[in-house]
C-alpha cells in the first residue's frame, strides 16, 4: 500500500506572470453559508487564481440576492484574472446539499437555504439565466472529492478511481470513476454517509444503536460526523465516564471540543475517534467491494488537526479497512487537500469535463487540479 501523490503536478506560472494565450477557460464557484469563493480554469488545465478569491454569498437572505451576489462572485473573479466574459465557456456551482444533481435545492431547504423561498429553488438554473452561461452543479462534497481526484492522480485521473469521505456535521461523499463523479440517477450517489455498516464489533456493550439525522440507524454518519459525536458517541461514552470534563458542558458545545481532547490524548476522546476511525473503515471495506478504487481519501475537519493526530486517525482508518490482497498491492489512501479551495476548484473541473464529455473527448483535464502556486 502507497501513499502519496502518484504523478507530481507540473510546475506552472504563478497568478499575474506570463502565460500561454489559452482561448477560453470555465469559472469555478463554491457557494457556502457566507461566501462564495471562485477560481478561473483555463483550456491548458491551469487554475487562474492561487488562493481563496472570496466575495460575501448572503444566502441568508434568499435566492434573489445570492443569485446576484453569485453573478458578482463571477464577474469579480474574471477581473482579478483578466479572462473576459466572451471566452467563458460554462462555470461550475457547488453548494451544500441537500439538491437534486441538477441543482435543485430540497424541498425542506437546509441549513443554508433555510428561508422558505429556497424550498425546491433551482439554483443551477437561476445562476445560468442571470449570466447566461452554462451551469454545471455539483454537492460540495462532490466538488471536494473530484478536486482530490484530479490533484492527486494529475495526468493519469482520467484513468483512476477514488472515494472519499468527508466528515464534518454530516458525512460527505463522493465517488471518481474515470476522473468523473458518479452522480446517479436522483443525484445521491456517494452519499455514503447514509450507508449502513455493520455495528457488530464496533460498539461496546450495552451501547444503543446510533440514530441517523436522516432516519437510519447504525450507517456510518451516525458515528463519523459531528452530529454522530453530539447524537450518539458522547452521550454514550460520558456514562461510561462521568466525571469528565465535558460532562459539564452542553452536549453540542461538548462534541466539538472533542478533537481537542483527542490531540492532548484524552481517553475518551480516542475512544470516540476511534469508532469514527472503525466507521469510516468499514465503510471503505463496502467500497472496495463495490468500485474497488485506486484511493480512499479522507477530508474534513477531523483530518485539519495536529499532523500527530491526523497521522494516526488516517492510519487507523487504514487498519479498519479491510483490503484483499490484490487490492493491497494497488490501494493508497491520501487526504483531501486544501479544503477551503476544494469547491472552487472541483467545480472548475466538474464543468471543464461537462465540455469534454458534450464534445466526446475524454472526460479529464490532463493537469486540471495543478495548484498554483
Ligand atoms: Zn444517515
Amino acid at each position: 500500500m502507497r501513499t502519496g501523490t502518484e504523478q507530481p503536478a507540473p510546475d506552472q506560472p504563478a497568478q499575474g506572470e506570463s502565460r500561454p494565450d489559452s482561448g477560453w477557460a470555465v469559472v469555478g464557484i463554491d457557494n457556502g453559508g457566507n461566501t462564495n469563493n471562485a477560481t478561473v480554469l483555463d483550456s491548458t488545465g491551469r487554475f487562474l487564481v492561487d488562493g481563496l478569491l472570496e466575495m460575501p454569498s448572503r444566502v441568508l437572505e434568499g435566492p434573489a440576492v445570492a443569485v446576484e451576489s453569485m453573478a458578482a462572485a463571477l464577474d469579480n473573479v474574471l477581473a482579478v484574472t483578466g479572462i473576459s466574459r466572451s471566452s467563458v465557456r460554462a462555470v461550475g456551482l457547488d453548494t451544500p446539499g441537500p439538491a437534486s444533481a441538477t441543482g435543485v435545492i430540497s424541498s425542506r431547504g437546509s441549513t443554508n437555504f433555510s428561508d422558505p423561498a429556497w424550498f425546491s429553488f433551482d439554483i443551477r438554473g437561476a445562476l445560468q439565466q442571470r449570466t447566461g452561461l452554462p451551469v454545471v452543479y455539483s454537492n460540495d462534497a462532490n466538488a471536494a472529492a473530484l478536486y482530490a481526484h484530479h490533484l492527486h492522480f494529475g495526468p493519469v485521473a482520467a484513468q483512476r478511481s477514488s472515494v472519499s469521505a468527508i466528515v464534518g456535521t454530516g458525512l460527505g461523499g463522493g465517488i471518481v470513476e474515470a476522473g468523473t463523479i458518479i452522480s446517479g440517477a436522483a443525484g445521491m450517489a456517494g452519499e455514503l454517509g447514509h450507508v449502513h455498516i455493520p455495528m457488530q464489533g464496533l460498539l461496546e456493550e450495552g451501547q444503543p444503536i446510533p440514530q441517523c439525522n436522516c432516519g437510519f440507524a447504525g450507517d456510518a454518519e451516525s458515528i463519523a460526523s459531528l452530529s454522530g459525536i453530539a447524537n450518539n458517541l458522547l452521550p454514550y461514552w460520558l456514562s461510561r465516564y462521568p466525571g469528565h470534563p465535558l460532562a459539564s458542558e452542553d452536549i453540542r458545545t461538548a462534541a466539538k471540543l472533542v478533537r481537542g481532547y483527542g490531540e492532548r490524548g484524552d481517553e475518551l476522546a480516542l475512544r470516540i475517534f476511534e469508532q469514527q476511525a472503525m466507521a469510516i473503515g468499514r465503510l471503505f471495506t463496502v467500497a472496495a467491494n463495490f468500485t474497488d478504487p485506486n484511493t480512499y481519501f479522507l477530508g474534513g475537519g477531523v483530518v485539519e488537526t495536529t499532523p500527530d493526530f491526523r497521522d494516526w486517525f488516517l492510519g487507523r482508518v487504514r487498519t479498519h479497512t479491510q483490503l484483499r490482497a490484490e487490492q493491497l498491492t494497488l490501494a493508497t489512501f491520501a487526504l483531501v487537500p486544501d479544503r477551503d479551495m476544494a469547491g472552487a476548484r472541483g467545480s472548475a473541473i466538474a464543468a471543464l469535463g461537462s465540455l469534454q464529455t458534450s464534445e466526446g473527448t475524454a472526460p479529464a483535464a490532463t493537469d486540471a487540479a495543478a495548484p498554483a502556486s
